[in-house]
Parts: structure tokens; C-alpha cells; sequence
């Protein structure tokens, strides 16, 4: 019998990939020139594609990297001449952070305890700040941070660019391009793909900050995608390098399916299965969410803590438990495997199936 992932990435592929694989091949798609009309189609689509389900204006370009966290790097170099700043409640959103110290930018941070989340009212952004750096979905605590909370912020400081790690989550947050000036995922939660390519949304204000610090002498904003070199290929959906064309595919037809099913439908599924998972949390004595207030829990990466002195199995436990019925529920995060477990809620697990995890977390 076949396993169903509950992990937080790599995750559940999504149900339809295999198909749109096994179509890929058919089509040769591995083999074809990246320089070819074929692929500036598929480009093309994928672009489309995205572009309807998140809500994508004009204003934006959408750019291919090697994953999620490679657009930490490009971004920090390409739009940050001195000054960042960092919302920091996690593991990744720490990384972010740490990049823009090994970077030499001067990093400014706000911090809160893992497993606490941030609201506009708690934030104020210092002066010279260049870039707000935030965190939907911190998936090392199952903490969010509401795009309504995102788009207060940017009203208050407009001057300054604003980029969403979203990586954990979409397409699920409702982000307004016309305030988020940057935002990016990887292929391998949300979308349920296997890992390899990250996608990076970016406006021409973005574009317009690098073109300026590319003319700095004293500066780089580095060699390998740089967004002017991304933006100028991109006019024509081709890339500066050779992308992962496969990826490229089966993302547009993912997102395609998206599409089919609606986005709104997407999301509404999303905060079902959420809802079903928070209410056995909230009702068992073996567990507890994490996190308590409701508007900082995240929808799709739920946090639970379990084998405390009065809870009845440890993590390691569930975990093996979870596995003899062919789930696999996530470990916690770091030294959080000790008492906590992730369980994914992507797309790609159906209602049923979070029924049925419940049922087997409950024994
Ligand atoms: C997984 C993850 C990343 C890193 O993505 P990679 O594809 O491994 O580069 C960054 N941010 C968040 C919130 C993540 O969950």
C-alpha cells in the first residue's frame, strides 16, 4: 500500500503529477532546446498560469531559480544596497536573516519566541531600512502572518519594498501585488511536486533598484540570475541559463489545475481540513496545537506538541504509529522533535484523508 505524506516538504505529490509526467515524456520535454519556441510556450503557460491563480499583475515578472532559497540570496543582493529588515519567529525566517548578514548588508531584526506571530501594530520598520523581509508560513513553528497584517504594513511604509516568503503556503495567501513587491515558493509543499526549482515573483521596482545598484562600482549584486538579466530573457519567456524545463511544465500544469478547481475553492478546502485538525488538537488529551492564538495558526503547516510528561505519546511514537497505517506524519523541527510533530495540510491531501489521519492520531 502506498504511504500518504503529511510531511512539510518534500510532501504528498499532487494527485494529477504523475499523469502530467508521464505526458512530459511522451513529449520528449526533457530533450528539447530551451532556445525553442516549444519552451517559450511552456514558459509562456506557466506564466499564465501563475499569473491567474495568485493574482499576478502586469507589473510583475515571474523568474525560475534553483529553489526557494536561492531567492533569499538574489533578493537581498538585488535590492538591498545597505539596509534589511527581518521579521524573525523561526527556523527559516532566521535564515533569511543570516543571509543578509553573510551578505555584509546590515541586517535589522524583530524577534519573537518560536511559536509566537507578528501583527502590523507590533512592527516598526527602522529608518533606513531598504526591504521588509516577512514570512507567511514559518514552517519550523506552524506560525503565520496575515496578508492583511502584510498589506497594513506597506500601506504605513510605501517607500520601502516589501517581499513575502511564501514558500510553505502558497497558493494559499491572498497577497495584493499591488502592495507586495516580492514574493516566492518552491515546488515542493504547497504544489506538491518533488524538490528542484524555486519561483521568484518581482516587480519593476525591484528591477529599477538593481539596475541602480548594478551601476555601483563599489557594490555586486552578483553574476548568476541577476533580476536585470532574469527580466531581459523574460520578455521573450526564455532564461539566462538552462532552467529545469520539466519543472517548468508540470508546474504550469499544476497550476492549471489549480485554476480548474479555483482558487478560492483552493483555499476554502485548505481552512476545512485546517479547522477539522486545530478542533481535534484543541479537543484531545494527547495533543495540543502549538499555537494558540487563531489568527497567527498556520493554515497549511500545523504544529502539535505531544509526549510532554502528561501527554501520552511521544513524537517518535506517533510517528511510527501514523506509519504502520502508511502516513507520514512530519517530525518537529531541530530540537523540537523531542515533543512536537508538523503535519502538513497542502493541496494534495484531500478532506478524507485528513479524516482519516485524525482517526488514526486518536487510537
Ligand atoms: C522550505 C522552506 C524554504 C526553503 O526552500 P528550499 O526549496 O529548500 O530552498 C524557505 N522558507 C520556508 C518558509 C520554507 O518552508
Amino acid at each position: 500500500m502506498k504511504n500518504t505524506y503529511f510531511t512539510p516538504g518534500p510532501a504528498e505529490l499532487y494527485p494529477t503529477f504523475y499523469q502530467h509526467l508521464q505526458r512530459a515524456m511522451d513529449e520528449q520535454i526533457g530533450s528539447i532546446s530551451h532556445r525553442s519556441q516549444q519552451f517559450r510556450d511552456i514558459y509562456k503557460f506557466a506564466d499564465e498560469q501563475l499569473r491567474t491563480l495568485l493574482a499576478i499583475p502586469a507589473t510583475h515578472g515571474i523568474f525560475f531559480t534553483g529553489s526557494a532559497s536561492e531567492v533569499w540570496e538574489r533578493m537581498l543582493l538585488n535590492c538591498v544596497e545597505h539596509e534589511s529588515f527581518h521579521l524573525v519567529n523561526g527556523s527559516f525566517s532566521q535564515k533569511f536573516y543570516d543571509y543578509a548578514n553573510d551578505l555584509h548588508k546590515h541586517a535589522h531584526v524583530l524577534e519573537k519566541p518560536f511559536g509566537e506571530g507578528f501583527d502590523a501594530a507590533d512592527i516598526e520598520v527602522p529608518a533606513y531600512a531598504e526591504l521588509v523581509c516577512l514570512t507567511h508560513n514559518e514552517t519550523s513553528s506552524g506560525v503565520q502572518m496575515r496578508p492583511a497584517d502584510m498589506h497594513k504594513l506597506k500601506r504605513k511604509y510605501p517607500k520601502k519594498l516589501f517581499c513575502v516568503d511564501t514558500v510553505s503556503s502558497a497558493p494559499y495567501p491572498d497577497l495584493d501585488f499591488n502592495l507586495i513587491d516580492s514574493a516566492f515558493f518552491s515546488v515542493q509543499k504547497a504544489f506538491g511536486m518533488p524538490a528542484g526549482m524555486g519561483i521568484w515573483i518581482a516587480n519593476q521596482t525591484c528591477l529599477a533598484k538593481a539596475e541602480r545598484l548594478q551601476k555601483n562600482d563599489s557594490l555586486t549584486i552578483g553574476a548568476h540570475h541577476t533580476l536585470p538579466t532574469l527580466w531581459k530573457h523574460y520578455k521573450t519567456f526564455e532564461t539566462p541559463a538552462t532552467p529545469n524545463v520539466l519543472y517548468i511544465y508540470l508546474l504550469g500544469k499544476i497550476a492549471e489545475d489549480f485554476n480548474r478547481i479555483g482558487i478560492d475553492n483552493i483555499r476554502k478546502q485548505t481552512e476545512e481540513k485546517a479547522r477539522m485538525l486545530y478542533k481535534f488538537l484543541d479537543s484531545s488529551d494527547g495533543y495540543a496545537a502549538f499555537v494558540k492564538p487563531d489568527r497567527h495558526r498556520s493554515q497549511t503547516v500545523i504544529v502539535a506538541t505531544t509526549g510532554s510528561p502528561d501527554r501520552v505519546k511521544s513524537p517518535a511514537d506517533v510517528i511510527k504509529v501514523a506509519k504502520t497505517a502508511n502516513m507520514i506524519v512530519g517530525s518537529g523541527y531541530g530540537k523540537y522533535k523531542e515533543s512536537q510533530i508538523r503535519i502538513a495540510n497542502f493541496p494534495a491531501v484531500s478532506v478524507d484523508q485528513v479524516a482519516a489521519l485524525i482517526k488514526e492520531l486518536q487510537k
